[in-house]
C-alpha cells in the first residue's frame, strides 16, 4: 500500500519524466495498431516523432465522443481480442454507446488506480464496503470493487436497487463504507426514514461518491442525514471507468492518477490550452492503456487544475470539482445555464431541498423558457400559500441576479419528485407546454 502512496508523492521532475516516455509510447502504439489516429494525424500532417516532449501534446488532435460512437463497437482497439479480457460500454442513452476493452495490464492498472483513489478518501483494510453501484457494462460496480479488493477492504458486492434489503444488510453487516451516487446516498436515507429507522444509526463513517456531479447542498445533506464524512471522486467510461482521480483527507479537489492519465485544461470553444488555474473543459490522455489507447479526448466536463501543492504531501495535481458540462449546458433564450448554477443557487435557500427539476419548454431547436421545480424540507414545508410565494420569489430573484433570466418556481412536496437509484434527471422536456 505504501508503494501507491509513494506513486502519489513523487517529484515533479520524475512524474514528468514518466509521463513523456509514457506519452511517447502510447502516441506510437497508437498511430501504430489504430486506423483512426493513424489517420486523424496523417490530416493534422504529423507522425509520432512529432510529439517528443509533454508541451508536444498540444499538436496532437483531439478524439470526442462521436469518434468513439462512430467507431462502434471495437474500432478503437489497439489490442487484439487474444489480449482483451473484459468489456464495459457506456450506457448510451443518447446514441450508441462507448465500448471500452481491457486488457490483463489495463485491469491491473485500473484496480491500482480505484485502489489509490479509495486510500486517499481514508478507506481502511478493516472496512466493510458496500458498493451499490450497478454492476453489469457501467463501470461503476467493477471498478469500485476490484480495486477496494487490491487495498484490501472487504466489499460487499450489492449492486444497485432493492433499496430496503441495502439497507437491512448494511446494518447486518455492520458496513462502514458506502460506495454509490450522491443520489442514491440520498435516497437510502429517505427510506431508512420512511421506516422509521435513524440512518446516522447505521453506522456509515465514509462515503465514495461519483457517476454524477456532486453539489456542496447534496454533500451536506448526505453528511447530516447519514452522520458520515462524503468524499468524491471522478472517473469516466471513455478513459478507464472511475480512478481517474479522487479527494485526498483535504477534500479540496481530487488528485488525478498523472502517472497514468495526462490532464489539460482548454477552452471548449477554440480548443486552445488554457493557463492552470483556469476554468475551461477537462481533456485527458492515457499513458498505460493497451486495450483503448485514448489520446485527447474531450470530456465535456468544465474544471480546472488546480496548481497549488496540497497540503497531504501528495505531488499529483489536483482537479477542482465538476461545474458544468458541456452539454449539460442550456441555453434559455440566449443566456448559457448550467443545471449545477441552478443547484448552487438552490443550496444558499434553506427552505428547499437538493431535489429539483428543470423543466425545459422547447420551441423547435430552441429553449423557450424553463421552470425550476424543487421540493420543500420537511421542515419548510407550508400550506400558506402566502409564505409559498414569499420562498419561491426569493429563488427567482437570486436566480435572476446570477443568471440575469426571469424564471418562473415551482415549490413542490417533499419527496413529490421522482427518485433514482443511479445518476439523478435533473433535465425534464415539457412539450405540452409549448402546444399551450
Ligand atoms: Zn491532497
Amino acid at each position: 500500500m505504501g508503494m501507491w502512496k509513494g506513486l502519489d508523492c513523487i517529484s515533479r521532475d520524475n512524474l514528468g519524466q514518466i509521463q513523456g516516455i509514457r506519452l511517447r509510447e502510447t502516441v506510437k502504439y497508437a498511430y501504430e495498431n489504430v486506423p483512426f489516429y493513424r489517420h486523424k494525424m496523417g490530416e493534422a500532417g504529423i507522425v509520432p516523432e512529432d510529439i517528443a516532449t509533454l508541451e508536444d501534446i498540444i499538436k496532437l488532435p483531439f478524439t470526442t465522443k462521436e469518434d468513439m460512437r462512430s467507431n462502434y463497437p471495437y474500432g478503437m482497439f489497439a489490442a487484439s481480442m487474444e489480449e482483451i479480457i473484459r468489456l464495459h460500454a457506456s450506457t448510451g442513452t443518447t446514441g450508441r454507446p462507448v465500448v471500452m476493452g481491457y486488457t490483463r495490464r489495463d485491469l491491473e492498472n485500473w484496480s491500482e488506480q480505484v485502489a489509490r483513489i479509495c486510500m486517499m478518501a481514508g478507506v481502511k483494510t478493516s472496512d466493510i464496503v458496500q458498493i451499490s453501484f450497478g454492476y453489469g457494462l457501467f463501470t461503476g460496480g467493477f471498478g469500485l470493487h476490484y480495486g477496494l479488493e487490491k487495498l484490501g477492504a472487504t466489499v460487499v458486492p450489492f449492486s444497485s436497487g432493492n433499496t430496503e434489503r441495502q439497507l437491512t444488510l448494511m446494518r447486518d453487516f455492520q458496513t462502514n463504507v458506502l460506495v454509490s451516487t450522491p443520489s442514491f446516498a440520498l435516497y437510502m436515507a429517505e427510506v431508512a426514514e420512511t421506516l422509521g429507522l435513524e440512518p446516522a444509526g447505521y453506522g456509515l463513517r465514509l462515503g465514495l461518491f461519483g457517476g454524477e456531479p456532486c453539489s456542496d447542498l447534496m454533500r451536506q445533506e448526505i453528511e447530516k442525514k447519514w452522520g458520515m464524512k462524503a468524499t468524491l471522486n471522478y472517473g469516466l467510461t471513455e478513459i478507464v471507468g472511475p480512478g481517474v482521480s479522487g479527494e485526498c483527507e483535504c477534500r479540496s479537489g481530487m488528485h488525478i492518477c498523472e502517472d497514468h492519465f495526462f490532464p489539460e485544461i482548454i477552452d471548449p470553444e477554440s480548443g486552445q490550452k488554457l493557463p492552470p488555474g483556469e476554468e475551461g473543459e477537462i481533456v485527458f490522455t492515457s499513458l498505460t492503456k493497451e486495450g483503448v489507447p485514448v489520446l485527447r479526448y474531450r470530456t465535456r466536463d468544465i474544471t480546472a487544475l488546480l496548481p497549488e501543492e496540497c497540503p497531504c504531501g501528495r505531488t499529483t495535481q489536483r482537479m477542482d470539482y465538476i461545474t458544468g458540462r458541456t452539454d449539460d449546458m442550456l441555453i434559455v433564450r440566449g443566456v448559457n445555464v448550467f443545471p449545477s448554477q441552478v443547484e448552487e443557487i438552490l443550496g444558499q435557500v434553506k427552505e428547499v431541498s437538493p431535489h429539483y427539476r428543470l423543466v425545459v419548454h422547447r420551441e423547435k431547436d430552441y429553449i423557450k423558457d424553463m421552470e425550476v421545480h424543487v421540493e420543500l424540507t420537511p421542515e419548510g414545508f407550508t400550506d400558506s400559500f402566502p409564505e409559498i410565494q414569499k420562498i419561491e420569489d426569493k429563488i427567482t430573484s437570486r436566480l435572476k441576479t446570477v443568471l440575469s433570466l426571469n424564471l418562473k418556481v415551482r415549490l413542490m412536496e417533499p419527496k413529490s419528485l421522482e427518485r433514482s437509484t443511479g445518476k439523478a434527471q435533473r433535465i425534464v422536456e415539457n412539450e405540452e407546454a409549448v402546444a399551450e
